[in-house]
């Protein structure tokens, strides 16, 4: 990757997230409204997360970040530009 181009963010869409499944989405639903409330954040309709909470979320989901980033790119929570983020794991 070039490193004149910047990391994108790992951007989660928090309207998408509330119309999938609880079984599927709840761990990473709860997992953002943590972050949410340690902000103050309450009012976007998406949440810059750090790259250091998808590792997190990767254990939560027992699965590798770069398997999680693509379930979350499907689920149409993360956009595909996620996978750019994780590339720099
Ligand atoms: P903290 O990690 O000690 O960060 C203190 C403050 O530094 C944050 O207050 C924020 O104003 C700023 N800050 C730290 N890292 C970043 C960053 O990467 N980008 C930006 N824009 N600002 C940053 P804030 O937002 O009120 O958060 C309070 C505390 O809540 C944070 O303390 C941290 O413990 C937790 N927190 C907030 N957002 C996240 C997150 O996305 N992931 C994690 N793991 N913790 C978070
Ligand atoms: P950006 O990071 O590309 O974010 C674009 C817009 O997405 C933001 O517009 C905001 O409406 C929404 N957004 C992104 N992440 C979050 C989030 O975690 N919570 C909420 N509530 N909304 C989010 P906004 O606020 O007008 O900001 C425009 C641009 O200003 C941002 O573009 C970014 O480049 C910069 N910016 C704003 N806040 C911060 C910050 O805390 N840290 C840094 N480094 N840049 C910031
Ligand atoms: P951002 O604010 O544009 O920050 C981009 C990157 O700069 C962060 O990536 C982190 O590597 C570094 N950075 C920015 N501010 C700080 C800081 O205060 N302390 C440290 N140690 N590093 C900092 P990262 O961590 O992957 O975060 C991605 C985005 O998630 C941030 O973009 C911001 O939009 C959001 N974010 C992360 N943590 C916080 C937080 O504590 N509070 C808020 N409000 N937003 C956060």
């Amino acid at each position: 990757p070039s490193p004149l181009l910047p990391t994108p963010k790992l951007v989660i869409d928090l309207e998408r997230l509330s119309q999938l499944p609880k079984d599927k989405a709840g761990p990473l639903a709860r997992y953002a409204a943590t972050i949410q409330s340690q902000r103050g954040d309450y009012n976007g309709k998406v949440l810059s997360i750090r790259q250091e909470d998808l590792r997190s979320l990767a254990v939560i989901y027992d699965k590798s970040p770069s398997e999680l980033t693509e379930e979350f790119i499907s689920w149409g929570v993360l956009d595909a530009e996620a996978r750019r983020a994780v590339e720099s794991f």
